[in-house]
């Protein structure tokens, strides 16, 4: 029993011990897995103001700091800020570009950490060009004179001499770059210093040669300026006595135009008009017969033309302001010559001066255009050449026949006349005056007047008669013959 008992005492012991060392060894077990295997623990560095700090170039570094923590994988994950010396080594010079590179070093309870920090100093300051201001009253020169510029980098210096300068409509742009990249830029405005006039340029030449009877179209004159640029609107021209169509003179015409300074430039042109040249008078093969009808158009000139062209027969109207643009332009599309009469007929009026006749003459000759766009220079005289009613005025006609003809007109007056204005009242004698008359005649200018019914009337049985007898009808022309009258006044 003892000996049981006194085995039992031992093993009752061992049971205690462990029960009691049991707990203890597991407690201590998974202490140990918590904190070093399940969770694991470091002693970091860490950097204030990260790993890589970017310095201005110049600019004094200032340490962020650096601090020293206990930090677990599971808990701990905040970390623990450890109080504990902190090594730095290494030396940032921001007077040199480059990165440069801080250790930082701590230890505790004899655990040691380390880390780098890397610094880059940089330079993203751009140069700065500086102009030297333009003089106001600087020289005028005919290309800009540089007033001069400078370039400086906080970290190159001075760039000047790799400024590049170029030039573009009126400005002066210039640029440099540093050697980190940094880009400048300035501009300046090219001034102008304006001490000349604009220049004149006479369009057509100094002097021009116009035929008498021409209208004068200016041809104009450019004027540039080397501030104001295209001046030519500007541009006045002037005339030194008033222009007159029909008299041969000579003319001055004045150019001006000022610009902004005030300067004025002038140029002058002289205008010189003489007689047009006459043509020469080219005279038809075989028979010929120019039909002619003054006063016209009218009531009755519709019909005549249908007739005409019935018969493909070309005439000529010598006519008058009485309207009927419609047949004005009929005649011409039609094939049939136009010319001018008069535009009033007033004998009193036109007779009385060369002036009053040339005004009536081109005023005419207006309308016509106007209506047809044909400008005529085919001509009669109210009256014929050969009137006396313009005694009044002597010697009228002796210089107007000269002077229209200088004017480059050809005049006609007509050797067959039908007397249809006078004792002629019917077709039938219209017609015998008109075969009468052609009979003694190579060529025949026929007068006849589109105003009279009768005479209209007689056109057909003349064309037939003149057809059937070999004659052919041609419309005047500048060069046709002119049939002149001998002039009585
Ligand atoms: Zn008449």
């Amino acid at each position: 029993m003892d000996m049981e008992q006194h085995r039992k005492g031992p093993g009752r012991a061992w049971l205690i011990v462990l029960s009691v060392l049991l707990p203890v060894v597991l407690l201590a077990a998974a202490a140990y897995l918590l904190l070093f295997g399940y969770n694991q623990f470091a002693l970091e560095l860490e950097l204030n103001g990260g790993e890589t700090l970017t310095l201005e170039f110049g600019e004094e570094y200032r340490e962020p700091g650096c601090r020293l923590v206990l930090r677990g994988t599971r808990f701990w994950q905040e970390g623990v800020e450890l109080d504990a010396a902190i090594q730095v080594s290494g030396q940032v010079d921001s007077g040199h570009l480059g990165n440069y590179a801080l250790n930082y070093q701590a230890a505790y309870l004899g655990v040691e950490a380390e880390t780098v920090r890397t610094v880059r100093v940089v330079d993203t300051v751009s140069p700065v060009i500086t102009l030297v201001p333009d003089e106001p009253d600087l020289q005028a020169a005919p290309v800009y004179q540089e007033a001069g510029f400078s370039a400086c980098d906080n970290y190159d210096g001075d760039l000047t001499a790799q400024v590049v300068r170029t030039e573009e409509e009126g400005r002066i742009l210039y640029s440099v770059t540093d050697s980190s990249g940094n880009a400048a830029t300035a501009e300046r405005v090219i001034p102008i210093y304006d001490q000349y006039p604009p220049e004149l340029t006479l369009l057509g030449g100094e002097r021009t040669v116009l035929p008498l009877g021409m209208k004068y179209s200016d041809p104009g004159c450019t004027a540039y300026d080397r501030k104001d640029g295209d001046l030519t609107a500007q541009v006045t021209v002037s005339i030194d006595h008033p222009f007159v169509r029909y008299l041969p003179d000579s003319y001055q015409l004045t150019y001006r135009v000022t610009d902004s300074e005030g300067h004025e430039s002038v140029a002058t042109r002289t205008l010189v008009t003489e007689p047009a040249p006459r043509p020469r008078v080219i005279y038809p093969k075989g028979k010929t017969i120019y039909l002619t009808f003054d006063d016209g158009p009218g009531p009755d000139t519709g019909r005549l033309l249908d007739v005409l062209s019935r018969y493909n027969v070309k005439a000529t109207f010598f006519v008058v302001d009485n309207g009927y643009p419609d047949l004005l332009r009929r005649m011409v599309n039609e094939g049939h010559s136009i010319g001018i009469h008069t535009r009033s007929h007033r004998y009193g009026e036109i007779y009385s001066g060369a002036d009053a006749y040339f005004e009536d003459l081109f005023a005419m000759q207006q309308v016509i255009q106007d209506a047809t766009g044909v400008e005529t220079w085919l001509l009669r005289f109210p009256g014929g050449s050969s009137n006396t009613i313009s005694r009044k005025n002597h010697g009228i006609m002796t210089y107007l026949t000269q002077a229209v003809e200088d004017c480059g007109f050809s005049y006609f007056d007509w050797n067959v006349d039908s007397d249809d204005a006078g004792s002629a009242k019917t077709a039938n004698q219209v017609f015998q005056n008109v075969v009468d008359g052609i009979r003694e005649n190579p060529y025949s200018v026929v007068l006849q007047h589109d105003i009279h019914s009768c005479s209209v009337d007689a056109v057909e049985r003349i064309i037939r008669w003149g057809m059937d007898n070999g004659y052919q009808f041609l419309p005047l022309q500048t060069d046709s013959p002119v049939m002149h009258h001998e002039v009585q006044n």
